[in-house]
Formats: C-alpha cells, sequence, structure tokens
C-alpha cells in the first residue's frame, strides 16, 4: 500500500493554494466545501475563482509564492501550471513541515486528492496513487451508480439516534444487530427514497427500538414486517432500468415478475433471489391479480424484501394502482420506482418524436383493448396536432384505424408500430393510417408492439443509430 486514506477535518483551518487558474478555482472549490479557511496565492485570478471568492471568505494574496505565506497553513496545495513553481512550493512546504498536495504530479509532493463521492456524512475516496486518474474516474463511476442519492440522510438518521441506541441496548451485538435490521428495515428505504420528516423517523424508529429492546430481554418479538417495491422493469433493455430500480434488484430476497420482463433484466437481479414468474404462460393460466395481491403480502409479512417487477413503468397500464390499494389495505409498505414506459422507449429507439412544434403539442396513452375501446373519445383521440400511443394494441389494429378514420382523421395521416422496442428484435413498421394494418399483417406483426399515430410518426426509423 503506497497511500493510506485518511480523512482530514478542515473546517475552520487555515490552507494555503497556490494557482490562479481553473485547475485551482476547482480545488478551491472542494477545500472551501471541507470548510478549510482558504488563502489564496496567484499574481492573477481567473473567472471562477473569481466567482467563488465573491461568495466566500477566501483570502487573496495577488503575488508570487513566498514561504512567507505558508504562515499558519496545516496543508498546502500546489495547482499552477508551472511545474517549477509547483517543486518549489512543494519544497518550501516540507521544510516547514507542512502537508503538501501537487496537483497532476503526485510524486512531488506528500498527498494525493482522490476521486471522491460526496453523500456526506457518507465520504467515498478513490486514489491510484496518482498513476492514472482517468481510471480512477471511471471506478467512482460505478460505485456512485451502487448509492443511492440520500444515503447520507440515512446516515445522519442514524448518527442522530445512536446515544439512544446506545441507552437502550448496553450489549454491543444487540447493537449490531438492531442497526443491521434497522437498515433493511422498510423505514430505512423511506429514509432513501424520499425526504421524511424527524418526527415520522422517531415513530418508526423508537418502534424498532423499543422491539429490540424487548427481544433483547426475551419478550416475545414479532417477526419483521418486509416490504414491497413496485419497480418499472423499462421497456426491455437492461441498461434502461433506473440506477434505483438496480440498486433494489441487487437486495431483494424475491422477485416477481411478469411476461414483459426479459431475462436480460432479471440477470440484474440479485442471484440468490427467488425468483416467482407471475406472468401468463403458453399452456397455462395467468396467475390471477388477487392471487397476485395475496402472494405479495404473503412475502412481505414474513419479512421479505420483495421486487414486484413489471414491464415498463408500473403506474401505466400495469395494475400498480391495483397492487398498492392491495397492499396498503394489508399493512405492506410499499415504495414505488418509475420505469421507462413503452412510448418512451420506442420513440427514442425508433426516434420519433412524441412533441414536435407545428406537428404535436401533446401526448395521449392509450390502451383500446376490449371493453375499454368503447369507452374511449375516439372524437379527440382524431383530431390533430398531437401524437397517440396506443398500448395492447397489435391485434385490434384494424379496428383503431377504422374508428380514427370514421371520427374525422385523414387516411394519410402517419402511423409507426414498434415491436420489441429497445430489444435486440425492434422492428419499426411505419405507413399511413390507411395501410398500417396491412402492412403489419404482411410482416406479421407480434406483442409486444405499439402504435403511434400523428404526423410525427413519419419519423419513424429502424436505424437506431440513423447518421451514425
Ligand atoms: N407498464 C407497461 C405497459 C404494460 S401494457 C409500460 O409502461 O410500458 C403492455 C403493452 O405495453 C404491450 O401490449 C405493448 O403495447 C406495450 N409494450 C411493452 N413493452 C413493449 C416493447 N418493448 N415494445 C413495444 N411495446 C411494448
Amino acid at each position: 500500500m503506497d497511500y493510506l486514506p485518511v480523512f482530514v477535518d478542515l473546517r475552520g483551518r487555515r490552507v494555503l493554494l497556490v494557482g490562479g487558474g481553473p485547475v485551482a478555482a476547482r480545488k478551491a472549490a472542494l477545500l472551501h466545501a471541507a470548510g478549510a479557511r482558504l488563502r489564496v496565492v496567484a499574481p492573477e485570478r481567473c473567472a471562477e475563482l473569481q466567482a467563488l471568492a465573491s461568495r466566500s471568505d477566501i483570502e487573496f494574496l495577488p503575488q508570487r509564492f513566498t514561504p512567507a505565506t505558508l504562515g499558519d497553513c496545516v496543508l498546502v496545495v500546489a495547482a499552477t501550471d508551472s511545474a517549477e513553481t509547483n517543486h518549489e512550493v512543494a519544497a518550501a512546504a516540507r521544510s516547514a513541515r507542512i502537508w503538501v498536495n501537487v496537483v497532476d504530479d503526485a510524486a512531488a509532493g506528500d498527498c494525493l486528492m482522490p476521486s471522491i463521492i460526496d453523500r456526506s456524512p457518507v465520504i467515498v475516496a478513490i486514489g491510484t496513487g496518482g498513476a492514472t486518474p482517468t481510471l480512477a474516474r471511471r471506478v467512482r463511476a460505478r460505485i456512485e451508480a451502487l448509492l443511492p442519492e440520500r444515503l447520507g440522510a440515512l446516515a445522519r438518521a442514524a448518527g442522530e439516534r445512536r446515544e439512544r441506541v446506545r441507552a437502550a441496548l448496553p450489549a454491543m451485538l444487540a447493537r449490531q444487530h438492531f442497526w443491521d435490521d434497522f437498515l433493511d428495515s422498510p423505514l430505512a428505504q423511506q429514509i432513501l427514497a424520499a425526504p421524511l420528516a424527524a418526527a415520522a423517523i422517531d415513530a418508526g424508529f423508537d418502534a424498532q427500538l423499543a422491539a429490540a429492546g424487548d427481544a433483547a430481554t426475551g419478550a416475545s418479538a414479532q417477526p419483521r414486517m418486509g416490504i414491497v417495491w413496485l419497480i418499472g422493469a423499462g421497456p426491455g433493455d437492461p441498461d434502461l432500468l433506473t440506477l434505483r430500480a438496480q440498486q433494489l434488484l441487487q437486495q431483494c430476497d424475491v422477485v416477481m415478475y411478469d411476461r414483459l420482463v426479459p431475462e436480460a433484466v432479471l440477470a440484474r437481479v440479485r442471484r440468490d433471489a427467488e425468483r416467482v414468474f407471475v406472468g401468463k404462460q403458453p399452456g397455462s393460466h395467468r396467475t390471477t391479480q388477487q392471487r397476485i395481491h395475496e402472494l405479495l403480502v404473503q412475502h412481505a409479512r414474513r419479512g421479505r424484501r420483495v421486487a414486484r417487477l413489471k414491464g415498463g413503468d408500473p403506474m401505466v397500464f400495469a395494475r400498480g394502482g391495483e397492487e398498492l390499494v392491495a397492499l396498503a389495505q394489508a399493512g405492506v409498505p410499499v415504495i414505488v420506482v418509475p420505469g421507462v414506459t413503452a412510448a418512451l422507449g420506442a420513440a427514442s429507439s425508433a426516434r420519433i418524436p412524441l412533441t414536435h412544434r407545428g406537428a404535436s403539442q401533446s401526448v395521449c396513452f392509450v390502451t383500446a383493448m376490449g371493453e375499454a375501446a368503447a369507452a374511449l373519445d375516439w372524437r379527440a383521440l382524431a383530431a390533430p396536432l398531437q401524437t397517440v400511443v396506443f398500448y395492447m394494441g397489435a391485434s385490434q389494429l384494424p379496428q383503431i384505424v377504422a374508428r380514427l378514420i370514421e371520427q374525422g382523421a385523414p387516411p394519410d395521416r402517419p402511423a409507426a408500430i414498434v415491436e420489441q422496442a429497445t430489444l435486440p428484435g425492434q422492428r419499426v413498421i411505419a405507413g399511413t393510417l390507411r395501410d398500417i394494418a396491412a402492412r403489419a399483417g404482411a410482416a406479421e406483426v407480434g406483442a409486444p408492439a405499439l402504435l403511434v399515430v400523428g404526423d410525427v410518426a413519419q419519423f419513424a426509423t429502424n436505424d437506431s443509430i440513423a447518421g451514425a
């Protein structure tokens, strides 16, 4: 190990920064964020430094570096664009026994500034000993994707209640178990998902702490309640999962998924999670919605973290609302994670702008399945200057088109079908209301597929990297 990572408390302490360019400005912002009292030595300062100075109490010495400027500093950062000056600064700092960092020249100084992920108070530092900062940035990006944005809020919530836990649970092992349980609990998930008032955190936290106290003293404890994460899997391409979806899929104990969720997405689920298929399988019956509710509740009551994974977005034609109601009635906590709905996935990969100046001012998502079709306002759907996306429409194509034309849509209005949007087998069939049904028939379009109707459909292309 060439370097020992250490976190330094710079709040209120004097740090000398030598340099007045953009690189120095970035370091100045970082040091300022860490609470250091900054002294900047440079004959001139760039606009960024100037802007920072106007917002903070940085001390500026408009001059070249001299050892006299080291003063009472605890750390020196040499960030000029001259290697010679940087070395001079480093030598002076060293003879004054002050830690020095030389930007872009690890060997010239005593310490490095790592690549950091700041979810304060959680901070991750990544260093490569100066060998390859580019690699450090990539490592950082990968770790960052795994860390919820609100991790710091969770850490603070725990930190503010440490003393309480220490008092309630004198045994160290009991405290460790408590904290593990807390971090796995629905309350912790809620803190990660959205801002929560301190009083709301306290209520849940104190109940957990009381239960842990009972368990520690032998009083019977209830089995811990699990949680359901209602997660949108996106249109198919696993790279279109949200970061939160990926984080939760890595933590779940059970995943319940249906037909629209492809294997490539399931491959992102924690390997030892139990897989429960609840869709329609050829030759067998679809799991009823009622049965799905029962399964979700059962698993959660056994204390499990259930990922209820649905194609696209869970709140768009996905019966997410029914599952929310059933879970709320059963007292099971739920967190909803949005996904890229099929219309958005299809629009991007077929290059159809859903709104376009002069061509479409609004977008409408509809399903024309079964009885729902009769209740739709077909006259409104046939109106110009909009985009209408039909979900679950492939088998109803001739009826949809006939109704639109009947209600006044011109037969030459552009229309496009996107089959298996964002998946390796994606196909785009473009035409007009007059011929789209025949084209789809000839191409033997299957599920899943969407129909896009409106002038914007003329942009549809199968070539997802057109122009490349
Ligand atoms: N909740 C989903 C929609 C489920 S309804 C979402 O937000 O996307 C199922 C319908 O979605 C299918 O019949 C089809 O019309 C559409 N669909 C889902 N995935 C699709 C895909 N990859 N390509 C085209 N259409 C898709």
